[in-house]
């Protein structure tokens, strides 16, 4: 994936694509893949970097939804755990088996949640992950040491599968690119086209590096735009009415001391009646999530002060040591494109499902969804797409097509697990240069060998680009990750070709990202 030969490749091109795609988050790269794997020319522009949107900050669960079967929504949670046996299936590299403590202080909870969570296994079948069962107080105790212990009478155990998204989705865009798509990161796109008989024919993109204007024409056009959806949807239809309920989730990341063990918890009821997850994750323990309802949808979300404190004040409750603002290592927000409700129901009763629309002639709009669905919603709004576009009708391929990467499965507790195959040659990169080979903050395993992988086969175009999303440093501690700036922008600037001022300005503007990870002293 080199940025440079896709922008020639959208240059060179003198017809139509089949399909351009807007957005490069879980939603666009999925149709991407998609749509490539059945032979369709395909081209996906990203405003900003894939994952930048929500697609980099979920709970990072491959699940059928333990709360939507508490909703009731079996649909939801069969096709999700259907998804999640596929996407272990394709991406072993990627998507790990976790067991989860639910535990019980209350006498009718360890039945309860037994017998809700027996179901869960029970509607997965034969492509289950591992079975549930009741566990005593010592087993949850040895299971998860950091266990609030007053009143403790035992849990339940359940699993379920973890992921990282953000390598999830560079994986897959490789994957795109590999069956033939073009993908361009930093490209905008910024006014739809018409023909002359008022049908959307394309777009323009604008490259952010070089400010070169693009003039794209394509037979069909997919806004996979997530919670900017609408926006893409009023380029075509200024009026066109608001589709969504946008919802905020935060996540806090501490050390790993706080929890133990290598169990997640699952917290079954917060003060706000919701589930809490606190998961251990690349050395840390990721704790969240909220529903906060917003307005305007902003291009960085920020966790809000009363957000954190829900989180402390539930951890608080069910840990042992009380995590304080303190010990907050990173915090970071996401927006839920959720589907708007017919009625005033909260964001949290919304349903995660997903839905595909057709406006302004060739526009397909998809709205909603999740990520362990992702696969599934892609196949549908690639057939939907198709037929809209008028191209040959072809059946999808991706339940059994691998993403990349999978050839190789390594111990999930290696730093490199997450890039699968592509690990050796990160560390014959380290080989041949002793300095890649040093971790870039003592915090942190992330050495410049992944820096330099991601800049010359990832796309990464940033020092966010590589803190952010090709590696995960500043979703899992902040302030190193901030320290780690100015070495990241000049082994970028090598690679890359930038002079001195641009590894300034980078090292500024990442600073100031990371000031908005962390979540400042107690209020
Ligand atoms: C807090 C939270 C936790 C979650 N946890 C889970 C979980 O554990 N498991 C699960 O299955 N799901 C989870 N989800 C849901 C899942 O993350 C989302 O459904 C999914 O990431 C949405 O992907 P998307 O591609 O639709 O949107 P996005 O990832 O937001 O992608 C949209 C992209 O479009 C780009 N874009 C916007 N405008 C333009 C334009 N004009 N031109 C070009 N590009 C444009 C944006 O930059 C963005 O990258 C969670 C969501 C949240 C908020």
């Amino acid at each position: 994936m080199r940025r440079e030969e896709m922008l020639e490749r959208v240059r060179a091109r003198g017809e139509p694509w089949d399909l351009l795609v807007i957005g490069g988050g879980a939603t666009g790269v999925g149709v991407a893949v998609d749509a490539a794997a059945r032979g369709y020319a395909v081209l996906l522009a990203e405003r900003s970097d894939f994952g930048k949107g929500t697609s980099s900050r979920s709970t990072k669960l491959i699940h059928g939804g333990v709360r939507y079967l508490r909703q009731g929504n079996f649909g939801l949670v069969t096709e999700s755990l259907r998804e999640r046996a596929t996407l272990r299936d394709n991406a072993p590299h990627l998507v790990n088996d976790r067991s989860f403590l639910v535990p019980a202080y209350a006498g009718w909870e360890r039945a309860y949640y037994g017998i809700g969570l027996g179901l869960y296994g029970w509607l997965a079948g034969k492509r289950g992950f591992g079975a549930s069962r009741v566990v005593s107080r010592d087993e949850a105790l040895s299971r998860v040491p950091a266990l609030a212990r007053r009143g403790l009478r035992g849990g339940v155990v359940y699993h379920d599968g973890q992921f990282d998204d953000a390598r999830l989705l560079v994986h897959l865009a490789i994957t795109a690119a590999e069956q033939g798509a073009v993908l361009v990161n930093h490209a905008p796109v910024e006014e739809l086209t018409r023909d002359g008989a008022g049908a959307i024919d394309g777009a323009i993109v604008r490259d952010l590096e070089t400010g070169e204007t693009l003039r794209v024409r394509a037979r069909g056009v997919v806004n996979a735009a997530g919670p900017f959806g609408d926006a893409v949807r009023r380029l075509a239809d200024p009026a066109a009415p608001a589709s969504m309920s946008p919802s905020q989730g935060i996540h806090l990341v501490f050390d790993r001391s706080f929890l133990g063990g290598s169990d997640a918890v699952l917290v079954p009821r917060t003060e706000d009646g919701r589930v809490l997850f606190a998961i251990p994750w690349h050395g840390h323990v990721l704790a969240g999530t909220t529903d906060t309802p917003i307005g305007i949808v902003p291009d960085e979300p920020k966790p809000l002060d009363a957000e954190v404190d829900l989180v402390l004040r539930t951890l608080a409750r069910y840990l042992d040591r009380a995590p304080s603002r303190s010990d907050v290592r990173a915090a970071f927000a996401g927006i839920r494109p959720l589907l708007r409700a017919t009625t005033g129901r909260a964001t949290s009763k919304i349903s995660r499902e997903h839905a595909i629309r057709v406006e302004a002639g060739r526009l397909v709009t998809i709205t909603g969804g999740k990520w362990t669905t992702y696969r599934a919603i892609a196949e549908e709004a690639v057939t939907s797409a198709a037929a809209v576009a008028g191209l040959p009708a072809r059946r999808s391929r991706t339940v059994t097509l691998r993403v990349h990467g999978h050839g190789t499965v390594l111990d999930p507790e290696d730093p490199l697990a997450v890039y699968g195959s592509d690990a050796a040659a990160i560390r014959a990169l380290a080989h041949e240069e002793a300095t890649l080979a040093r971790p870039l903050h003592p915090a942190l395993p992330t050495t410049g060998a992944e820096i330099v992988w991601a800049a010359r086969h990832e796309m990464a175009r940033t020092v966010e680009d590589a803190l952010a999303r090709r590696t995960r440093a500043l979703y899992l501690d902040a302030s190193a990750a901030a320290g780690m700036a100015p070495e990241v922008a000049r082994l970028l600037a090598r690679e890359l070709g930038r002079d001195a001022a641009w590894v300034e300005a980078q090292v500024t503007s990442f600073r100031a990202l990371a000031r908005d990870h962390t979540v400042g002293s107690e209020q």
